[in-house]
């Protein structure tokens, strides 16, 4: 990969920093499966996800942002970033894979579909009801808030919108107390 594609996906350039992305995902056959770091994204789902550090440009200069790790392999296998409010889905369903043909481009909604249809949303009292329904508890509130003073650098609230199945400007609202201020 030269520089162009790292230009368009506003990463900067460090050397060594893509080979080592790539010799996380343990390719076979099959699914590429993230043999990298994880991380849990709250309390309330058992989910983890693969997460990476991509280098950035900030207007303070070289920065860092975090990045879920199937969006990172859609973005470099594609040459763009993933369309705004657009979601990188498994057909494989299997969220720890990082194959470029088993991404897709979908969205919330289509998620909720594929996850219904095969059966996996299955998670504690959310039993039937796709994320896009979700209405947050006040222990999800707290778990938000906690997830995101715990990011070093970079924005989650996209991140946040995608594990909470609530929209980006939802989850600025509980960040910045403009919903949920009751929740200590
Ligand atoms: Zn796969």
């Amino acid at each position: 990969m030269g520089t162009t594609p790292f230009h368009d996906l506003g990463i900067r350039p460090v050397t060594g920093w893509l080979e080592k992305f790539w010799a996380h995902a343990q390719k076979s056959d099959g699914c590429w499966n993230w043999t990298g770091r994880k991380r849990r994204m709250n309390t309330v789902t058992p989910d983890v996800y693969g997460q990476v550090e991509v280098p950035v440009y900030s207007s303070r200069g070289p920065a860092w942002r975090v990045e879920r790790i199937h969006r990172l392999a859609w973005e470099l296998a594609n040459g763009q970033r993933v369309p705004n409010g657009g979601w990188v889905l498994h057909s494989c369903d299997n969220s720890n894979c990082v194959r470029p043909e088993h991404l897709r481009i979908g969205t919330p909604q289509d998620n909720s579909a594929d996850r219904q249809a095969r059966g996996r949303w299955k998670t504690g009292n959310h039993k039937g009801h796709p994320p896009t329904y979700w209405k947050v508890t006040p222990d999800q509130v707290r778990d938000i808030r906690a997830a995101y003073q715990g990011f070093r650098k970079g924005t989650p609230m996209r991140l946040l919108s995608e594990q909470y199945g609530i929209s980006e400007a939802a989850i600025y609202d509980i960040i910045k107390r403009k919903t949920w201020r009751h929740v200590a």
